[in-house]
């Protein structure tokens, strides 16, 4: 598993030749407002979709190792709860701000619609560089934090995870705290507050692996159902943070080849492939990929242009931009970031006919087996790994399916009928609730 990440983040978000800067938010609802568009969705729908239900902002001091006192602001954006509670991962970074946690917030709500379960969407995060303090300073942010949300979050309410720059230990923290504030009888039927904890504490066999996992299984329905498979097929990876090294695991175990790998210190190939064991050894020792032995370093923009079929990025948002569109030599880009491709990128892949899996669905595992382990803490019951995965396996290639179809249906981009189908579940949900009073 990845080490905290959050450095070079700031400036690598948007990379100056990138000519779309712009509201994340905004990219989000534009897209959603397509596939609207196709079912020709009523304004109230597309407005209720477009605005967050609740937005919270606390700010909190914590205590540094040198005594100095640190305001920092955290965020929890929580979309939409139609559907179930709202979820949605928690993100460190120096990033972090209002609109993207809109955005991210945004996308969960049609994640969780899409595979189907009882889940809404909600997002949250810190603006800060996790590498920058030290793991005592972590864990009291992470508890101050917990702290300051207080009963805006809650098992049956809203219910965090790990993201970018968080982890297993972040949400026991996380756990703790809020199980601490909860009565003595509660202590332990709280524990579903958040997902994502490490299985000694209550977490699910397979959620650590579970976005790489899930885009794998993704890959695989859609080769299958156009003839193909995964075997042989040349990989090149873009982060290799808890996505991008478990996507590269489970592919590599399913019989493709990681020719290429990229993280915020470089990038390295090797046409003849890699072990994405070597490659977390030696990025868990070195905090980075840079330098690594088993290839040789390519520049940033050389993996852009790096031969191979499947190009995953697995990063941060906004980073195919139309330029390296134009270059990619991939046939398919399955996004397993939230948010990587560009608007504009994506009109010039269209052009290329290089097809697009959608990061509401390529990325979706993480927060299928999130459901999962909240169903086990809910019953009190742990699931083996197989249980797991099978479970992963048939929620994502049904939701491929429907996405297929869908596709078919409106004659329409991946992307366009993966919201399809999260729009019908909601928009049913929601006309039959109606609105208060
Ligand atoms: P992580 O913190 O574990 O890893 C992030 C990786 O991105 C690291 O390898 C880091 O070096 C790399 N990176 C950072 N800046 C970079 C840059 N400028 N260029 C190249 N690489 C860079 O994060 P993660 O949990 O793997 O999340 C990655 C993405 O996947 C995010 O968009 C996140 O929202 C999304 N996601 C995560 C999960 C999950 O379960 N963790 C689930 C769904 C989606």
């Amino acid at each position: 598993m990845s080490d905290f990440c959050g450095d070079a983040l700031s400036s690598a978000c948007f990379p100056p030749y990138c000519s779309f800067v712009s509201s994340l938010h905004l990219n989000a609802v534009r897209q959603f407002e397509r596939a609207a568009d196709l079912l020709g969705l009523t304004d109230a729908h597309r407005a209720i979709l477009a605005s967050p239900t609740n937005e919270v902002i606390v700010n909190f001091p914590v205590s540094m190792d040198d005594g100095r006192i640190e305001v920092l602001t955290g965020y929890r954006v929580q979309h939409n709860n139609a559907l179930g509670p709202f979820k949605g991962g928690m993100r460190f970074s120096p990033a972090v701000d209002l609109d993207e946690v809109r955005a991210l917030a945004t996308w969960m709500t049609f994640k969780t619609a899409l595979v189907d379960i009882p889940f809404g969407g909600a997002k949250g995060g810190i603006a800060i560089d996790p590498r920058a303090y030290s793991a005592e300073e972590l864990e009291r942010i992470v508890r101050r934090f917990t702290f300051a949300l207080g009963s805006n979050i809650g098992p049956d309410h809203d219910i965090p995870a790990p993201d970018m720059g968080t982890n297993a230990q972040t949400m026991v923290w996380m756990m703790d705290t809020y199980s601490s504030m909860a009565s003595a009888a509660d202590r332990h039927t709280v524990r579903r507050v958040v997902t994502g904890k490490t299985v000694a504490t209550g977490g699910s066999r397979g959620r650590d692996k579970a976005t790489g996992q899930g885009l794998t299984f993704v890959l695989d329905a859609w080769l299958n159902r156009t003839g193909d498979t995964i075997d042989g097929k040349r990989v090149a990876v873009q982060g290799f943070g808890n996505v991008g090294e478990h996507a590269a695991r489970t592919l590599v175990k399913a019989g493709a080849i990681v020719v290429a790998v990229a993280d915020h210190t470089g990038a390295i190939h090797n046409p003849d492939g890699m072990n994405p064991e070597h490659l977390w050894q030696y990025t868990s020792t070195h905090r980075g990929i840079k330098g690594a032995p088993d290839g040789e370093p390519l520049t940033e923009e050389e993996f852009w242009r790096v031969d191979c079929d499947v190009l995953i990025p697995a990063a941060l948002e906004n980073q195919l931009c139309a330029d390296r569109a134009r270059d990619i030599q991939a046939t398919v880009v399955i996004e397993g970031a939230n948010g990587p491709t560009t608007p504009e990128a994506e009109e010039v892949l269209e052009d290329r006919g290089i097809t697009v899996i959608p990061d509401i669905l390529g990325n979706a595992g993480g927060v299928t087996v999130s459901y999962f382990e909240w169903v086990q803490n809910r019953a009190g019951d742990a699931w083996t790994l197989a249980d797991v995965d099978s479970r992963l396996r048939r929620l994502l290639h049904e939701a491929t399916d429907e996405t297929l179809a869908a596709a078919k249906e409106f004659a329409c981009s991946l992307r366009d009928a993966a919201y399809v189908v999260a729009l019908r579940r909601l928009t049913t949900v929601m006309d039959q609730r109606g609105v208060f009073p």
